[in-house]
């Protein structure tokens, strides 16, 4: 039976240049694969851009509401008429922008198309909370493998901290696209992130965590309190 696997690492952790290297030795042993992301990703259109430079299309972009399982059965259909061969994986970029019913469509072609999928993404968003597709996949994966990359500190980065010119920011919408500029009232900005392992993060943060995106405590009589003010020991 094949299985699921979610890749992940802090931005900048090289993962679409190894979702394009597996790629290659798949298809360098004469198997075909099929390469999707979602729609949300900005920053190449078709393209999975990887920073060393090498580009390729995917095969096919997953809109929010798109039927993963459906889709990859259509262009899996075109993959053997054309070449007459089955394909032999599902490579995903940027998989933290999925659907949790995307991933749960990613699992369903592991197991009953028997066909391995390997989604590649970040964990989590800037507040140091988990996009929904990135939960999901480290739910029901079969195998999680985390992709290294340093810090400015030479620590492993694990959070992913938002700049907008040039200057640390722990508030805003979950998704803003690198390089893309944000469009506020306070005019045209633009976004950039820097990995960074835990200490450097709550440093830049002044302690804070979860800034505001997931509320806490869930049940207010139940749970012990839960702040996102600032800790004394950072500032
Ligand atoms: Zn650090």
């Amino acid at each position: 039976m094949a299985k699921l696997y979610f890749r992940f690492g802090a931005m900048n952790s090289g993962k679409s240049t190894a979702m394009l290297q597996a790629a290659y030795n798949y298809e360098e042993r004469g198997h075909r694969v099929l390469l999707a992301k979602p729609a949300v990703d900005t920053k190449g259109d078709m393209g999975i851009l990887s920073r060393l430079g090498v580009t390729r299309d995917v095969d096919f972009v997953l809109t929010p509401d798109a039927d993963a399982y459906g889709k990859f059965q259509h262009h899996r259909e075109r993959t053997i008429k054309r070449f007459g061969r089955d394909v032999s994986c599902l490579l995903v970029d940027e998989a933290q922008f999925l659907s949790e019913a995307q991933v749960d469509d990613l699992l369903r072609i592991a197991i009953l198309e028997n066909i391995p999928v390997i989604a590649y993404g970040i964990r989590t968003d800037f507040q140091t909370v988990a996009f929904p597709g990135s939960r999901r996949l480290l739910e029901i994966a079969h195998s999680l493998e985390e992709l290294k990359t340093i810090c400015r500190c030479g620590r492993k980065a694990i959070f992913n901290a938002r700049k907008i010119v040039g200057i640390f920011v722990f508030d805003g919408d979950q998704v803003a696209i690198d390089t893309s500029i944000e469009v506020s009232e306070a005019g045209a900005r633009e976004v950039t992130y820097e990995s960074l392992c835990g200490a450097c993060y709550l440093q830049e943060s002044r302690g804070v965590l979860n800034n505001g995106r997931r509320r806490w405590p869930i049940e207010a009589s139940a749970a012990p309190a839960y702040t996102t003010e600032p800790d004394p020991d950072f500032t």
